[in-house]
Parts: structure tokens; sequence; C-alpha cells
């Protein structure tokens, strides 16, 4: 045998140091994880000089493309002017962000408040529903996920993303309106939306019957991508607001254009949010949350509360850049265009292969549920394993959600063309075949 030693490459080393130094709860993706040095587009790149189509966006996050040139610039123009100011002290690119998100969002919702992730901007959102109706309880659904904080935990619906006790006490979570699963056994549309009208039943048994609110993302993300049927949201927003309570529409993957046609997820139902929190396809990657409220609402905030990096001019100049491409290459209509593309593929490809039990979503957004039996619905969290690992090895980048983890979500940059999504469909058919 040789005695020649082999040089670690740069991902034994990567994934050396991740044993070492990371901690295990930041788990990766694959039986061997990716190190991807660069990006470009709708691709990225590994450090053994693979490349992939990248149709998860580091979960619908990197909205407008890979190192976007009209991104970067605006990022690398605002650091070469000052990087870091506190809310102590107004910035341009703050108010100027500020007002395009008033301009965008729909109704009244007209005031932000930045921080720098999806969780800090949903903690936010429950904090002020608090405030404005001097009420305590809030009501989620179960499947959901707010983030990682104690309270984002507790309001998030998932044991597999809730630790240390979650003890945040005050969240009353309601079914979900997971149609494939349906909670109450019903059928859609003649459920007579069960999954909404017992919110009424869970506030007069569960909580004092004075509610300070509901959050809710208008497509269940995490959980996912269970889209409700479409009345759900002024069904049960009704039973909040006659309850006292706020509707805190959690936008963090459904904003931005991802669902076609709209800005906001929450847009496709006929409902408007008292509330709205922002983060991920915001700023193409660069850390931002957002909560923008009505102005009654965001008013009952006393002070004094403070974030440091939140309000950063480098990444409000990110997110404006972002807006700026999604605005001036209409994103959202080629979301929709796009993802109606996409989906017809992914009907087909259901029509092939019964481990795949229902595909769903909205524009960009769209999953597929895999089951071991199409009858009793048993999740088939294998098959998705094995589809992952073989698109990997053809060149196709996608990702995973749902509680029982047997769903693959995909959601790609906005960018993305009809010879992107052929592509993906091309080599979910192999995996699949394969798996
Ligand atoms: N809300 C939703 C709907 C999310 O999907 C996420 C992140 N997956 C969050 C909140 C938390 O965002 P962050 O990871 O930026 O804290």
């Amino acid at each position: 045998m040789s005695e020649t030693p082999t040089m670690p490459t740069a991902s034994s080393d990567a994934q050396r140091k991740q044993k070492e130094f990371l901690w295990p709860c930041a788990s990766t993706y694959y039986e061997e994880p990716l190190v991807l040095e660069r990006g470009e587009g709708m691709w990225v790149f590994d450090d053994k000089g693979n490349r992939y189509l990248d149709c998860f966006g580091g979960v619908l996050t990197v909205s407008v493309g890979h190192a976007n040139e009209r991104v970067n610039r605006a990022i690398v123009d605002q650091l070469g002017r000052i990087s870091h100011t506190s809310t102590l002290y107004l910035n341009e690119q703050v108010t100027e962000l500020a007002e395009t998100i008033a301009r965008i969002t729909p109704g009244r919702l007209s005031k932000t408040y930045f921080t720098n992730s999806g969780t800090e901007a949903d903690e936010t959102a429950v904090v002020l529903a608090r405030l404005y109706t001097g009420r305590q309880e809030i009501i989620a659904l179960r499947h959901a996920y707010h983030g990682r904080s104690m309270l984002a935990m507790s309001a998030g619906g998932h044991a597999s993303w809730r630790h240390g006790g979650t003890a945040v006490a005050g969240f009353k979570h309601a079914h979900a309106p997971y149609c494939y699963r349906c909670p109450f056994n019903a059928t859609y549309p003649d459920c007579g939306m069960k999954c909404a009208t017992d919110v009424e039943e869970l506030i007069q048994t569960t909580t004092d019957g004075q509610i300070a609110g509901f959050i809710a993302e208008p497509i269940l993300g995490v959980g996912g991508f269970i889209t409700p049927p479409k009345e759900y949201f002024s069904e049960v927003v009704s039973i909040i607001r006659r309850y006292g309570g706020i509707f805190i529409a959690d936008e963090v993957q459904t904003g931005w254009g991802r669902t076609g046609d709209r800005w906001c997820g929450i847009e496709h139902w006929d409902v408007e949010p008292d509330v709205m929190t922002f983060a991920k396809g915001m700023a193409n990657g660069s850390p931002i949350g957002a909560t923008t409220a009505r102005p009654e609402i965001a008013d009952a905030y006393p002070g004094l509360t403070f974030s440091t990096f939140g309000g950063n001019p480098v990444t409000a100049a990110a997110a404006r850049a972002t807006i700026r491409v999604i605005e001036e290459d209409d994103l959202p209509r080629n979301a929709a265009v796009m993802g109606a593309h996409l989906r017809q593929g992914l009907e087909a490809l259901k029509e092939k292969y019964p481990v795949i039990g229902d595909v769903r979503g909205m524009g960009l957004m769209q999953a597929i549920e895999c089951v071991e039996d199409r009858t009793t619905k048993v999740p088939a969290p294998k098959a998705v394993l094995k589809v992952f690992e073989e698109t990997k090895k053809r060149g196709v980048l996608i990702g995973k959600g749902g509680l029982y983890g047997n769903v693959i979500r995909l959601g790609p940059p906005l960018i993305a063309s009809r010879s992107d999504i052929d592509h993906l469909l091309e080599v979910l058919d192999q995996a699949f075949a394969v798996a």
C-alpha cells in the first residue's frame, strides 16, 4: 500500500473543522456536506469545481440571484460611505427603505421597525400585538415556524424545532389549514372550513377570551409549503378581530414576489393584515428583518427599545437594491409564469411516481410531499433523502421540510428561466426514477 499521504481536500478540512468547532445542531444537508465557494445567478460552485443549479436559494433568500451585480454594487457603495450608524442617528438608506416598504405593503401598513432576522421581526410583532391590545394571548398555527428565540419557538408548531422547554407562555395553537392531511378528516371545499371556524372554540376554551392576536404564515414554509384554501384567512381573521385581536402575517418566506404577481403572499387571500414581518429574500442574503404595522399600532410601542444592527445602512442599501431589481425586472410576474410551469411539471411527475402524494404551493414556492402509500399517506422521509442525494449527484440543489421530513421544497431565485425549470424537472424525474 502506498505510504504517500493524501492531502486533505478543502471539503474534508471544512468537514473536520465543522465537527470540531461548530455546534452539531447547525446541521447540514447531504451525506457529505457541500462546501460552497462561489455563486453566480442561479448557480453555485463547490470547492471541487462542481456547479449546481440552486433551486432552494439558501432557503428562499437569494431572491435575485447569487452575486447580483446591482445588489453588490449598492452594498460596496454604501460600505465606502458609512457601514454603521445605529438607530440613534438617521440614515437615508433606512428612511428610504421604510418608505418603499410602506408603498409596497398592502392596505394601511406604513411604519417599520428594522432588525436582523425573521426571528426578531416576529418577536417584535408579537410584543407589539401585546402592547397595542394590552392582552397576552396569541393564536398561532400547528406546523408553523417563526424562528429560533424562546418566543419564536413557542409560537412555532413543530416539536423538532422547539427546544429548552419553550417556556414563553401565552400561545395557543390552532389546527393548520393542511388540506392534504386535514385534521378534521374532511375534504375541501365541502369541509365548511372547519380549520378556520374551530379557532372560535379554541379562543373560547383555551384562552380567557381576550386575545392579542393571530400570527400565521400565508403559506406555511418550514411546514412544507402548506397552502391554505382561498377562504381561510378571511374566515379566521374575522374571528380573531371579533375577539379583539390583530393579525400578524409572517411574510418571511412568502414576501417580495415569491408567490407570483404580488409583493406579499397574503395578497392572494382577501384580507388585510395589521402587521407584517419580513426577512430572507428582502435583501438577497444580507441579514435584515422588518416589522411593518399600521401607524396607530406601531405608535403603541413605547420607548425605549434598541437594536444595534437593526436599521443598518449597508443591509438597508442591499434591501433597496434587491427591491429595485425585483421591480425593474418584474420578477413577481416571472415567479408566477415560471411557478406555473414548474407546477405543471410537478403534477406530471405526480402522475408518474406513486411516492408523490401531493404537490402544492404558489409561484416559485412549490412542494412535493412524499408518501409510502397514497391511501394511508404514511410519510416517506427516506424517499426524500434519496431524491436529495440523486439530485445533488446531477448538479441540482433542493430543499426539505414538513413535520415528518417528507416534503421537498423548491424555492429557486425569482430570476429562474424556463430552461432552469426544465432542467430542475428533468433532474427530479431522473432522481425519482431511482429513489
Ligand atoms: N418566519 C418564517 C416563516 C421563517 O421561515 C423563518 C426562517 N425559516 C423565520 C421566521 C425565522 O427567520 P430567521 O431564520 O431569519 O430568524
